[in-house]
């Protein structure tokens, strides 16, 4: 079995970390130190690292990783690294011989105009694109980007173990509840991740399955959100464009 840890960064980042039989993978690591900190305590030895997009609280910590272990690392086609890596694009296969894993390339546009998510083995690694109840703020691409690339994530499998960089989801839980203060869904995540957080548990990973029921910029199709959301196009799509703005403000 592949483990997962939450390695926590900066203000809010999580670096995810898999690993199994003494070997391991970083997702999007801004901060080396805890990451190198983490590895030698548990005597593993690193072989990739992936990347999801090129801000630098997901790649600051990459070229000092690579001083001390010669790994590969994958980031997006569409943007540009400075560091050696593997360029990445819709429908790559990255293989993890020793964590015995496949991930499969997902083009997400929307938070970057490059930025991928990783998929596969019921894992999904989605950067800043979906969150806990939110989603990425639209940085270069245009809504339409962001919310077809979030409609792509929403159709994977219920069951799908979702790990987000950030730990913004009582935040955005605050502002689903004013569009959608009736969602004994969201009331319960809400009273979850309370607890989650006031003993300094992460409230990652999510599901798909949580998320559709629970995430307002995966339900723009609902008839309250539509409402509260004060357009007057029940276009999911509008709606969406909508409430991202609205999030932006809140
Ligand atoms: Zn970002
Ligand atoms: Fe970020």
């Amino acid at each position: 079995m592949v483990k997962i840890t939450p390695i926590p960064a900066f203000q809010d980042n999580y670096i995810w970390l898999l690993h199994k039989d003494g070997h391991a993978v970083v997702v999007d690591p801004g901060d080396a130190a805890p990451v190198i900190r983490f590895l030698k305590q548990n005597h593993l030895h690193l072989d990739a690292i992936l990347i999801t997009h090129h801000h630098g609280d997901h790649i600051d910590g990459v070229e000092s990783l690579l001083n001390v272990y010669p790994a590969m690392v994958y980031a997006p086609a569409k943007e540009h690294y400075s560091f050696p890596h593997i360029a990445v694009s819709e429908s790559t296969e990255v293989h993890l011989a020793n964590l015995n894993l496949s991930f499969q390339v997902l083009e997400v546009p929307g938070h970057t105009l490059g930025h991928v998510a990783y998929y596969g083995s019921n894992y999904l690694f989605c950067g800043d694109t979906l969150f806990g109840a939110g989603c990425g703020r639209l940085f270069e691409g245009s809504p339409e980007q962001m919310y077809h690339s979030l409609q792509r994530l929403a159709a994977l499998p219920a069951e799908t173990a979702v790990y987000c960089t950030h730990e913004y989801t009582e935040r955005n839980i605050e502002f689903a509840l004013t569009l959608e203060p009736n969602n004994q869904n969201l009331i319960i995540r809400a009273q979850s991740s309370r607890e989650q957080r006031s003993q300094n548990k992460p409230t990652l990973p999510s599901t798909i399955a949580l998320e559709l029921a629970t995430n307002p910029f995966l339900r723009c199709a609902v008839a309250e959100i539509q409402s509260s959301s004060k357009t007057n196009s029940s276009l999911p799509v509008n709606v969406f464009t909508a409430i991202r703005q609205m999030r932006n403000q809140f």
